[in-house]
């Protein structure tokens, strides 16, 4: 697909048209991942943040949270938690907090692996290639790192560098690639200032990038952000890409036909907008992947992204029932074992066929 046929699908109304475009992309999902739904229990580890990013609720400046971080201890339970409940993988998510030292993490992802034999997938921000490669070392399968936005005019000032640091999150999910782990980015949908084009843009770098996990979700103001206190002073330009459903529907459809091999979740911010069917549409228009929230609940209220996150009412238990049953209503599976991203598994199908050739 090109950019321009990227940019007519996204800016596409006509419901016969849009039609087609969410059965095409159900057919890529059926054919290329199946039809069973991979849950990863997610784990908010902590939500300590040195960064300043504009957009989010857990930034450094932010005296409204409540900050915490998990013990070893705490994590643990819950992953035994996740693993009782039949999940495959463990994320383990956090603000950039320096405080989730090279080695902590490194202890902990051996003790999980050694108490679960759960999939572990981090989800710690911009960090060292050498803590990285530790981390895969000790045997951690998985990284999400979300581009946020492929225009760079867009992205500088809204995710400030760390001080003396240049931003390249691309550059760090090569090194990812390289490291072997399964690499998943992503991008948030209506950021101010955001086009049309734009978005194309971040599709045909989710293609470019050869990622094997891809989450998008709508972009949701958090009061006490500045770009969330900004929204409501402001009129939004004609291009402006709107932070809605439709929209994150339609990113989520051209990712599979892009990216057929990818995991490509429903995501949390997506049933934030539409908490009765978000999860639903989103897998039958290219989705195969939910992330059930796992985080004991005081700290899954204190890891304040964005508001509204329908899982921060509910307790663990009434949450699971809830998805599942609504899981079983739309007569789709749920995925056994780590439920590894097909891209990833032929990736290294391939690298492991030329390798005798390399050495020869
Ligand atoms: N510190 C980690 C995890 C951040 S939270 C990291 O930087 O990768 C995970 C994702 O939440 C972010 O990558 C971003 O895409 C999304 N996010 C942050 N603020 C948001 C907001 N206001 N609305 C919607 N999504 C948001």
């Amino acid at each position: 697909m090109t950019r321009d046929e990227l940019t007519r699908w996204l800016t596409e109304t006509d419901p016969a048209r849009l039609t087609e475009l969410w059965r095409r992309a159900d057919a890529a999902r059926q054919s290329a991942v199946g039809h069973a739904v991979h849950l990863r229990a997610l784990l908010e580890i902590s939500n300590y943040c040195i960064r300043l990013c504009l957009y989010c609720g857990l930034r450094a400046p932010n005296t409204c949270l409540l900050r915490y971080r998990m013990t070893a201890g705490e994590i643990a339970a819950c992953a035994a938690q996740a693993a009782a409940h039949g999940c495959g993988t463990l994320v383990l998510q956090a603000g950039e907090d320096e405080g989730l030292t090279t080695i902590w993490v490194a202890d902990l992802v051996r003790r999980l692996k050694a108490e679960t034999g759960l999939a572990i997938t981090l989800s710690l921000g911009e960090r060292g290639p050498t803590e990285l490669a530790a981390w895969r070392r000790a045997g951690a399968d998985r990284y999400l790192l979300r581009f946020e936005t492929s225009n760079n005019q867009l992205l500088t000032p809204l995710h400030p560098a760390r001080p003396g640091q240049q931003l390249d999150r691309r550059a760090l999910l090569r090194t990812l690639r390289d490291l072997g782990y399964e690499v998943g980015s992503g991008t948030m949908i209506g950021l101010p200032g955001q086009s049309f084009a734009d978005l194309a843009s971040d599709l045909l770098l989710f293609r470019e990038l050869d990622l094997d996990m891809i989450g998008v979700g709508p972009y949701i103001p958090h009061p006490d952000t500045p770009l969330g206190a900004a929204a409501s002073h402001k009129r939004s330009a004609a291009t402006q890409v709107p932070a809605d459903e439709l929209t994150t529907y339609k990113v989520i459809a051209l990712a599979r036909l892009l990216c057929p091999l990818a995991n490509i979740p429903a995501t949390t911010a997506l049933a934030t907008l539409n908490p009765q069917t978000g999860y639903e549409l989103g897998l039958q228009r290219g989705a195969n992947v939910i992330m059930p929230n796992f985080t004991p609940a005081p700290y899954r209220r204190a890891y304040d992204v964005y508001p509204g996150k329908p899982a921060a009412r509910d307790d663990l238990e009434h949450h699971w029932d809830t998805l599942t049953a609504r899981l079983a209503a739309l007569g789709r599976p749920l995925g056994s074992g780590p439920g590894a991203s097909p891209n990833w598994l032929q990736r290294h199908a391939d690298t492991a066929a030329e390798r005798p050739r390399r050495w020869a």
